[in-house]
């Protein structure tokens, strides 16, 4: 019930919400319909009370200013589906909306022309709206006609603003902004050090995430201005995601080049698949360590066998049953190549459950991949960091 939930598939796109996402659209219909649409329809009116028309017009309001932010994260995944990098969801929560880009860009000038679409759209989106709250306005004072224009300029001038702040914040230059990417994709191309452009832009994100907080702590602390909890929260959130961005990006440097056969242990305990469960408990699992076994019979890879599948079976069978019985037959282990990326065995283990897989070339077992092996490679590797 946690979500995200899937509510629309755009361009091959799972279009979510969080459930963060419903806070933010019951606060924005609230804000709009209940306090500010009452008051600037009924500006004459003592009390202005919220009615029909105030409410639709901010849901109307709240729902497009989602659709423009929707607009502005399929822009960055049209170019990266352009420059083929897969995206396959795009989730809508409370700072926003984020795309979830498979790859990173293995280019500056890939990394640019993807961060740039989004603030390109934002701003176009501003433009529009701008255009036509302009043009509502100047109708409306020349009385050209009848009636009244207030909602649907009160909607656009909402969108013109909310578009415009989108593009104006994103393009702030820190890590993992637009802004922050673009800056990197600027150093990396005068540096060709992808690292160092992403240190320094992390950097950059970090500050802009404590001067968010710093505001956001002013404006509450000796304003009472309760906007300065919001400024203080996007700047945790901008905090977070440029250590997290940091942290991916020493990851993938880390994968970078490696294969699954530099990885994997070498160590391959084969059994035949003819013997009996009891038979490979006693000479095979007692003495051995907690490991997957590769069973073979006529001189071919059948399938594994693991304490996992020994524990399937009552122990007043094990005389009775083979190990070919209990085995996970081959069809159903989903076995890596030795040449296959690390970066892609990572992806493996982070789909499934499994913690240890075969590593298979030519239907004979050449090695064995774990989380374990991963996670050990990645100790070592971190001294180097
Ligand atoms: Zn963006």
């Amino acid at each position: 019930m946690r979500g995200p939930w899937r509510i629309a598939r755009i361009m091959g796109i799972d279009i979510s919400v969080d459930l963060s996402w419903f806070l933010i659209v019951f606060l924005l219909v609230y804000t709009l319909g209940f306090l500010q649409f009452p008051q600037e329809l009924h500006p004459r009116a003592a009390f202005p009370r919220a009615d029909g028309v105030s409410i639709l017009l901010g849901v109307l309001t709240s729902l497009l200013l989602f659709g423009s932010v929707l607009a502005h994260e399929l822009s960055h995944s049209w170019m990266a589906i352009q420059r083929g990098i897969p995206v396959t969801q795009i989730t809508l929560f409370i700072f926003g909306g984020v795309a979830r880009i498979a790859e990173e860009p293995d280019r500056p000038s890939t990394e640019f022309v993807i961060a740039v679409m989004g603030p390109l759209m934002s701003l176009a989106l501003s433009f529009l709206f701008g255009a036509a709250w302009l043009w509502f306005t100047v109708i409306q004072r020349a009385h050209w006609i009848g009636i009244s224009l207030t909602p649907i300029i009160l909607l656009t001038s909402i969108l013109f603003q909310g578009n415009g702040t989108l593009a104006l914040f994103n393009l702030a230059p820190g890590f993992p902004l637009d802004g922050g990417r673009l800056l990197r994709a600027f150093l990396w191309g005068v540096w060709h050090n992808v690292r160092r452009a992403t240190l320094w832009a992390t950097r950059a994100g970090e500050a802009l995430a404590v001067i968010l907080i710093a505001v956001g702590g002013w404006l509450l602390l000796v304003s009472f201005d309760f906007a300065g909890l919001w400024y203080a929260l996007i700047g945790f959130f901008v905090w977070n995601a440029a250590r997290e961005g940091y942290r991916q990006m020493l990851f993938r440097e880390a994968m970078r080049g490696l294969t699954v056969s530099q990885l994997m242990t070498r160590a391959v305990e084969t059994v035949p698949a003819g013997i009996s469960l009891q038979e490979f408990v006693d000479t095979h699992l007692l003495p051995a360590r907690d490991q997957t076994f590769a069973v073979y019979e006529g001189g071919l890879f059948e399938g594994t066998i693991a304490s996992s599948n020994v524990d399937r079976v009552a122990r007043k069978h094990w005389s009775t049953v083979s190990v070919r019985d209990t085995m996970t037959p081959c069809e159903f282990v989903s076995p890596l190549a030795p040449d296959q990326s690390a970066m892609s065995a990572f992806a493996h283990f982070a789909r499934t459950d499994e913690d240890e897989v075969p590593v298979v070339a030519n239907r004979q077992v050449v090695g064995f991949l774990g989380r374990r092996e991963l996670s050990r490679y990645l100790k070592l590797h971190d001294g180097q960091l």
